[in-house]
């Protein structure tokens, strides 16, 4: 595998792509991979400050959810039965542990699946295309 699929396109170059790894897990442009995608947690920037790439048609819908849902929730499902029937711990030590771990998790799902989302629709429907 070249090492230049891996390398972000120039600014310049609108029809370059940032590699969609990348994207998702730093949060990044889908097109120069070096401005940030979203500004705080989960809401996506208007433009990307790197190379100006309009993002406002932009939108991932409930897919970043749906994602959160369906991965965390089924392994907080798993975890809490395995921790009940290894410890037996009281319920108190569920209502504790449980959400201190589903929601940071979930916020991390959300982060991820926003991104590639929003990635994915650059690159198939060119939104915002050669702003
Ligand atoms: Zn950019």
């Amino acid at each position: 595998m070249p090492a230049a699929a891996d390398s972000p396109a120039a600014p310049s170059d609108p029809g370059g792509a940032a590699p969609l790894s990348r994207v998702a897990l730093r949060g990044c442009c889908p097109r120069c991979g070096r401005g940030a995608l979203l500004r705080g947690l989960l809401e996506l920037r208007e433009r990307c400050e790197a190379c100006g790439l309009d993002l406002r048609a932009h939108d991932a819908g409930d897919g970043p959810a749906v994602g959160a849902i369906f991965l965390v929730g089924a392994a907080a499902m798993l975890g809490a039965f395995w921790v009940e029937f290894r410890f037996e711990p009281p319920l108190w030590v569920h209502a504790l542990l449980w959400p201190a771990l589903v929601l940071p998790a979930s916020v991390l799902v959300m982060r991820v699946a926003k991104a590639l989302l929003v990635a994915l629709q650059w690159r198939h429907r060119r939104l915002g295309h050669g702003v």
